[in-house]
């Protein structure tokens, strides 16, 4: 079922879901299930499942020289959709990315997804590979998500990349996108960023998730902006629990958000990750119980692969 039907039909009343990340290369799919199966009393409605990219890395051969490789890390993205699916019979939503495809690869993707009765996919455009600073699409690949939402739409009107097909059937895609209250990294202002997200919704998208945010006005000021703009489609909220010390600097770093000021002070004053973990529980549970309030359609989770302290922000919250 598409996410916005499972908005439509909850009638009003905020849902749960999650996003995981597929395990590393070489676990067994049960770590995945490991992850669900505590989450699974809240009733989601949809799981999202990452995608990740290629990575280059070098290795030092014996004569001295380095050769370059290409890893995969966390593959199975698919799999692990259709897994989900199987097991739990609720609707698992692969991220697709522009970065490290095709708009060939993109298509037969996009018809395996279909096969398996995938009813949304998530359109990303994907950072840059690690060792370079801007993003690079590949020789026939996509630049932007609002290019790739184009393909989407495209394959729902029955519309495949080469002119030979005759009688092609339509696949039915609900298209989800991404958007950054506090502004994507890359733009140069909010207002240039919030244009751009329009673009991705007039070529299709029917629903956004937000990048993370720690500080819920944030997230009410973009979405003014947003119906201010004209956008109309759900902006569902994505939330995380600090879990670490350590992320009070890896945070900022790695998703450009900023964290408020009486949330730090009291991050710094833990003793250990044990005391940063219960703080963390309780800022989210406070954000997820406000966001409720103000009627918020669906509430979406990081697990980033542990679900311990999403399960206990979620049991105080639905
Ligand atoms: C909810 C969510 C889920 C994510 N899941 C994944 C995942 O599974 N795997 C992964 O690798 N990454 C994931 N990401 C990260 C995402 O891929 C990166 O943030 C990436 O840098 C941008 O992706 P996008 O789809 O927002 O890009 P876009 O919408 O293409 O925007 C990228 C930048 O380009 C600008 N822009 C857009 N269109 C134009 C244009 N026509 N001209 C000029 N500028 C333009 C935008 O303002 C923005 O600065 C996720 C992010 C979020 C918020």
């Amino acid at each position: 079922m598409k996410v916005t039907d499972h908005i439509k039909k909850a009638n009003g009343n905020t849902q749960f879901s999650f996003e995981i990340l597929p395990p590393l290369k070489g676990q067994h799919i049960q770590s995945v299930f490991n992850n669900i199966e505590p989450l699974m009393e809240f009733k989601p409605p949809f799981i999202d499942v990452t995608y990740h990219r290629e990575e280059y890395v070098y290795k030092e051969l014996e004569n001295g020289l380095l050769k370059k490789q290409i890893v995969k890390k966390r593959p199975g993205t698919v799999g692990i959709c259709a897994a989900i699916q199987n097991k739990y019979s609720v609707d698992a939503i692969p991220h697709i990315l522009c970065g490290g495809f095709t708009k060939e690869d993109t298509e037969n993707f996009l018809i395996d997804l279909d096969f398996l009765g995938i009813d949304n996919v998530m359109a990303l455009r994907g950072d840059a590979v690690k060792t370079e600073t801007y993003f690079r699409p590949e020789k026939e690949g996509h630049l932007y998500a609002s290019d790739l939402v184009s393909q989407v739409s495209e394959l729902n009107q029955g519309i495949y990349l080469g002119d030979e097909l005759k009688n092609s059937s339509e696949t039915n895609f609900c298209i989800g996108v991404a958007a950054y209250p506090e502004k994507h990294m890359e733009a140069p202002s909010l207002d240039s960023d919030i244009h751009f997200l329009k673009k991705k919704i007039k070529k299709g998208a029917e629903y956004i998730v937000t990048q993370m945010f720690f500080d819920n006005k944030k997230y009410f000021d973009f979405v003014d902006k947003c119906r201010s703009e004209g956008i109309t489609v759900p902006i569902i909220p994505g939330l995380k629990p600090i879990a670490t010390k350590k992320q009070l600097n890896l945070i900022p770093h790695r998703f450009h958000v900023d964290l408020p000021e009486d949330l730090v002070m009291e991050i710094v004053k833990c003793k250990d990750n044990t005391q940063v973990r219960q703080l963390g529980i309780e800022w989210c549970i406070e954000q997820s119980k406000a966001l409720r309030k103000a009627g918020i359609p669906v509430l979406h989770y990081y697990s980033m692969g542990k679900s311990d302290n999403i399960q206990a922000v979620a049991s105080e919250v639905f």
